[in-house]
C-alpha cells in the first residue's frame, strides 16, 4: 500500500449524485480505487479498512482529498463528497488540514462536503462538535453517511451539527420488499427535515425506489440507476451534455 501511494496506483471515480426530480448532476461522491500491482482492481471494502489499521489512512486521505479539490475545480458548481475514515476525523489537527488542502487546491470551501460514518465512535463529543464548527464555519459541509447502519446516529444527531443525512442502502434495497423499510426511510426524512437538514438516499438503482423516495421527501437521489462510479473526464462530459 506505501508502494502503491508512491508510485499512482491509487485514483478516484466519482458517482454522480441527482437532484429530486432525478435530471440534474448536482453533485459527486468520491470512491478511492487502488489497482493492485499483483491483485488487480482492487475495492475499497478490502484496504480501508487495512488502511486504518496501519494508520496509512491518513496518507491516502490526504491523497484522496487533494485528488477530488483538484478535480472539483474543474466542474462548476458541482458540490464533491469525500469519505472522511474516523482515525482521520480523530487526528486533532483535521481541520487545519483540510483547509490547507482547500487553500493549496484553491477550491471554495461550499463546494467540498465531508462524509463522516456512524462508526466514528466519537469519544469526545465536544471535540468532534468543534472540529465541525470549525470547518463549517469556512463553508464546508458535513454528512451523516450509512444513516441507519450503526448504532449511533440518533445519538449523533442530538449533539453534531450535520447538515446532511444519507439513508443507508440497506434501507433503499427493501423499499419493495419490506414495509418496515418504507416506514423507517418516512421516520429518517422526518428527522432530518425537522433538524432542518438534507437527505440523499444511497443505493438508489429502479423507478419504483425513485419514485418511493421522491413522495417521501428525499432531497438527493445516488445509485446505479442514475450512474455508477465513473472517472473524473466522465464528469466533465456529462455536466457540458446538461
Ligand atoms: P459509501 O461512502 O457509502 O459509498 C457508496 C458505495 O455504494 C460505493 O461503493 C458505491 O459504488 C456503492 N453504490 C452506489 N450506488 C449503488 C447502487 O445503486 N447499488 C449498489 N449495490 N451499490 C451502490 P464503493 O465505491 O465500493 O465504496 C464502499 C465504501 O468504501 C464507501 O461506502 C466508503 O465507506 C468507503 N470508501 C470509498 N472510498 C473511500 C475513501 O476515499 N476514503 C474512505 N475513508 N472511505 C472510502
Ligand atoms: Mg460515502
Ligand atoms: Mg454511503
Ligand atoms: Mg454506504
Amino acid at each position: 500500500m506505501r508502494r502503491s501511494l508512491k508510485d499512482g496506483d491509487f485514483r478516484l471515480l466519482y458517482q454522480p449524485i441527482i437532484d429530486s426530480k432525478g435530471e440534474t448532476m448536482v453533485g459527486v461522491e468520491a470512491l478511492c480505487r487502488w489497482r493492485h500491482p499483483v491483485r488487480g482492481e482492487t475495492p475499497p471494502s478490502d484496504f480501508i479498512a487495512i488502511a486504518e489499521e496501519t494508520g496509512l489512512i491518513d496518507q491516502l486521505g490526504l491523497f484522496v482529498l487533494r485528488q477530488a479539490c483538484l478535480d472539483a475545480r474543474k466542474w462548476p458548481g458541482v458540490i464533491v463528497s469525500v469519505n472522511v475514515s474516523p482515525r482521520q476525523f480523530k487526528e486533532e489537527r483535521f481541520p487545519e488540514a483540510v483547509l490547507k488542502i482547500l487553500g493549496e487546491t484553491g477550491l471554495e470551501p461550499s463546494r467540498l462536503e465531508l462524509e463522516l460514518t456512524e462508526t466514528l465512535a466519537v469519544v469526545d463529543l465536544d471535540l468532534a462538535r468543534t472540529k465541525m464548527l470549525v470547518l463549517q464555519n469556512h463553508g464546508v459541509r458535513i454528512a451523516l453517511d450509512d444513516f441507519g447502519s450503526g448504532h449511533s446516529g440518533l445519538s449523533y444527531l442530538l449533539s453534531l451539527p450535520f447538515d446532511k443525512l444519507k439513508v443507508d442502502r440497506m434501507f433503499v434495497s427493501h423499499i419493495e420488499s419490506s414495509s418496515a423499510s418504507a416506514v423507517i426511510i418516512h421516520a429518517i426524512v422526518n428527522i432530518g427535515r425537522a433538524l432542518g437538514m438534507h437527505i440523499t438516499a444511497e443505493g438508489v438503482e429502479t423507478a419504483e425506489q425513485q419514485q418511493f423516495l421522491r413522495g417521501a421527501g428525499v432531497h438527493f437521489f445516488q445509485g446505479f440507476r442514475f450512474s455508477r462510479p465513473v472517472d473524473a473526464s466522465e464528469i466533465l462530459s456529462r455536466l457540458q451534455a446538461q
